[in-house]
């Protein structure tokens, strides 16, 4: 990093302006942007009442010079930003030159730092803005800067601060996520006495994730590993083709290729995973974290049809590209940025993720695992993902127990019911087990070596513990639960398929398929069934009608306010057409004003599915149930039915021989 100077005023004014520091936890990310942009490897964070009375960041990185220790607190003071130009491809965190000045103002601050050309180092104290002490000092290489008493001098806006432990969640939440972007690194987080985070240079981010939050979450999550998109750039104001033809013609000068790159990493969740609210989605474009309401929009899309819309997955996503590509001069937080090409960056998101969600075919697991730890930093509550792991297990519904007390209960069987073809799932924990195995106590010596002598499972049959859907076409079914759940086994251990979401998924891909192709299977019907509509239903219909034709209903007006179906897609019963009809119609006006035609089609092939598959309480001949599986195995995404519930769960031979403490 060169020498710190004052930004002159041309390049001060395009600066976004706001405020800096809102919160305990924006001191915290400004200050740890500026030891990551020292190039530190090693950064501690200290903070005390939930950064109110304390934060403390000590790096070493490469310092400051005593001058420019001084010039550091003057505003739009920076050593990353030189002139207008540089503002266009931003490579830093910071280069604002605002942070410092702006948090000495509201604080006691103290700055201690010595660069590796200086024998001695320089200590700084600022309080409220106001220079107390500047001096010499023997220190060791790298900067501490210890800020007191946050706000201690704006009591207005120290009202606004949340509670300690909230404010506590949010730094922990921010450090443990840069500590995630940067394996490489060592973190540490304290708050008082407590280490909260302590993680140590790693080679790669999976086992980051690891250290972070231990074993349970990284099986729930798929790696993306590493995606690229390339991207041509036509010059501005011509035409792509011609642009395209030119740079063929002259691809022998040594102009810079027209294309920009485009690289995706990190981890999601699978799609059992559904969270109630975004808190659990971070995004770092070119290592900056940040809120993106486009990505969080590419994000939802990969998992269309796969959770319900309201649910959210986990998602740490880390997208590069060259700094032309993004204006991170938006916000004055910097938490916000605008993509140069947007909508191109949105659909390799949403690809990338859905190809990956595609091959990976995560199958949620139904038994307890042993769990590794979390670090404590990854257990706050902000930090809701693993808060929710921790939920889960007790409070997981079980679904084969009987119905609850308003059942009326059948002596015979016990009452069982589910509501066959709802909408949307509630929100469902996907580690719930539905058979409960509790590993106890460890075994005593005496009993394990007992257990030894019933001999060693071979340890090929121990399959990776990732389970993949892939393997469903190789399971044997067994039978069924209620008529209802599907039990198969294979060679990675037990399978539960729900028979009626399962059939929803294949019929659902074939409906899909069959429409894009403009093939929909039809029938014909003997009458035509007349339906009425209210005036509401009546202008739904006016604006879907091309569309529900073009899905196999064959419909026309018919007078005022009543339409006749005249044929309807192969798979329904004509007894529930006017139900479909009036569903699809219902979406049309709940959820589909002003959606897109795609979300719109992608629903109503997910009604005609829903209704046209088996149902639940139906009994199945092994031929069927064979059907069923290999059908399923055969499709794209045989993770969750077209609302977002889960299809199979699995139960690994592994855990298995764990329950029967053979491993
Ligand atoms: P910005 O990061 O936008 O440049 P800041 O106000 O955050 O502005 O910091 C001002 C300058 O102080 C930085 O440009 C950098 O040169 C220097 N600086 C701040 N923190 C550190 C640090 N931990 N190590 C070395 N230099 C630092
Ligand atoms: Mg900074």
């Amino acid at each position: 990093m060169g020498r710190i100077r004052i930004l002159p005023d041309q390049v001060a004014n395009k600066i976004a302006a706001g405020e800096v520091v809102e919160r305990p936890a924006s001191v915290v990310k400004e200050l740890l942007e500026n030891s990551l942009d020292a190039g530190a490897t090693t950064v501690r964070v200290e903070v005390e009442s939930g950064g109110r009375r304390l934060i403390r960041i000590v790096d070493d990185g490469c310092g400051m010079l005593r001058d420019d220790a001084l010039l550091a607190f003057e505003r739009h003071a920076t050593s990353k930003l030189r002139d207008v130009k540089d503002l266009l491809s931003i490579s830093t965190l910071g280069f604002r030159g605002e942070a410092l000045p702006s948090i000495a103002s509201v604080s006691r601050l103290l700055l201690e730092t010595r660069a590796a050309e200086e024998t001695t180092g320089t200590r700084i104290e600022i309080a409220g803005g106001k220079m107390l002490r500047c001096e010499e000092a023997a220190l060791g290489g790298g900067t501490v800067i210890t800020v007191r008493d946050l706000f201690y001098n704006v009591p207005a806006r120290r009202k606004f601060l949340r509670t300690e432990p909230t404010e506590l969640a949010h730094i922990a939440s921010l450090v443990t996520h840069y500590s995630l972007a940067h394996p490489e690194k060592t973190f540490v987080l304290t708050s008082g006495p407590t280490e909260l985070l302590h993680v140590t240079p790693v080679g790669s981010m999976k086992e980051r994730v690891y250290q972070v939050f231990g074993s349970q979450v990284l099986d729930e999550l798929v790696e993306i590993g590493t995606r690229e998109r390339e991207m041509f750039i036509p010059p501005p104001n011509v035409p792509a083709s011609e642009a395209i033809a030119e740079y063929r013609r002259e691809s022998t000068a040594d102009d810079d290729p027209p294309t920009r790159l485009f690289r995706l990493s990190g981890f999601f969740s699978r799609p059992q995973v559904q969270k109630g609210n975004r808190n659990s989605i971070y995004i770092f474009v070119n290592g900056r974290l940040i809120r993106d309401r486009l990505l969080l929009h590419a994000i939802s899309s990969a998992y269309h049809n796969l959770m319900p819309a309201s649910s959210y997955p986990f998602a740490l996503l880390f997208l590069q590209c060259d700094a032309e590509e993004v204006d991170v001069n938006v916000h004055p937080s910097k938490t916000e940025v605008r993509f140069r090409h947007g909508s191109f960056i949105h659909d390799f998101v949403r690809d990338t993720l859905r190809e990956r969600l595609m091959e990976s075919r995560p199958a949620p697991a139904f038994s307890p695992r042993t769990v590794e730890p979390a670090q404590q930093a990854a257990r706050l509550p902000y930090s809701e993902f693993s808060q929710m792991l921790e939920d889960a297990a007790p409070t997981a519904p079980s679904m084969i127990e009987p119905a609850p007390a308003t059942q009326p209960a059948d002596p015979e069987l016990p009452a069982f019911t589910l509501r066959p073809t709802a909408g949307p799932a509630p929100r469902l924990d996907f580690s719930a087990p539905p058979l409960e195995i509790t590993p106890g106590p460890p075994p005593s010596g005496k009993l394990s070596r007992r257990l030894d002598a019933h001999g060693e499972f071979p340890p090929d049959a121990i399959p990776a513990p990732e389970a993949s859907l892939s393997s469903l076409s190789d399971l044997r079914p067994l039978g069924q639960i209620h008529e209802s759940f599907i039990i198969a086994v294979g060679r990675d251990g037990l399978w539960i398929i729900d028979q009626h979401v399962a059939h929803e998924r294949i019929l659902f891909e074939q409906v899909m398929k069959q429409r894009a192709a403009g093939r929909v299977e039809m029938q014909r019907l003997l009458m035509p069934l007349i339906l009425q509509l209210t005036p509401e239903q009546q202008i739904d219909y006016a604006r879907i009608a091309d569309e529900l034709n073009a899905s196999g209903f064959e419909t026309e007006p018919f007078g005022n306010r009543t339409i006749a179906v005249k044929a309807a897609p192969a798979h329904l019963s004509a007894a529930e057409l006017d139900k479909i009809l009036y569903e699809i119609l219902e979406i049309a006006e709940t959820e589909l004003r002003g959606a897109s035609l795609d979300e719109l089609r992608r629903n109503i092939c997910a009604s005609i599915a829903c209704r046209a598959a088996i149902k639940i309480n139906m009994r199945l001949d092994t031929a069927k149930m064979e059907w069923l599986l290999r059908a399923l195995a055969a499709t794209d995404c045989p993770m969750s039915c077209p609302h977002g519930r889960p299809i199979a769960m699995h139960y690994s031979t592994r855990d298995i021989l764990k329950g029967f403490h053979r491993i």
